[in-house]
């Protein structure tokens, strides 16, 4: 039997449900769950004359993983390392990579 002076179950959260949901979000967010922005790969040359990518045909170096977000308006992209790109793919959303393993 339930408690007959309540029937609101579930239609919306208490105060001490959204605290909790805040707290949650933010413990995600400070751990970096969430990551904005795209990425990509390219594929690039070095500094190199004589190394393959400067062949003919070029072999060029790569596929780097790049990482593209705005921050205050200007657009910042950073080469991740595979190390890092295992770290940051699953966070990053706009992220369609999957998972390679
Ligand atoms: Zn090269």
């Amino acid at each position: 039997m339930g408690d007959p002076g309540c029937d609101n179950d579930g239609v919306s959260p208490t105060p001490a449900q959204q605290a909790q949901a805040a707290r949650i979000a933010a413990g995600l967010a400070a751990t970096g769950f969430a990551l904005p922005g795209t990425l990509t790969e390219r594929m690039t040359r070095c500094g190199h004359p004589g190394c393959r990518c400067h062949a003919d045909p070029p072999r060029l170096h790569g596929p780097y993983h790049q990482w593209t977000r705005k921050i205050a308006g200007k657009t910042v992209t950073r080469i991740l390392t595979d190390d890092q790109l295992a770290d940051y793919q699953p966070q990053i959303s706009g992220s369609e990579c999957g998972a390679r393993r």
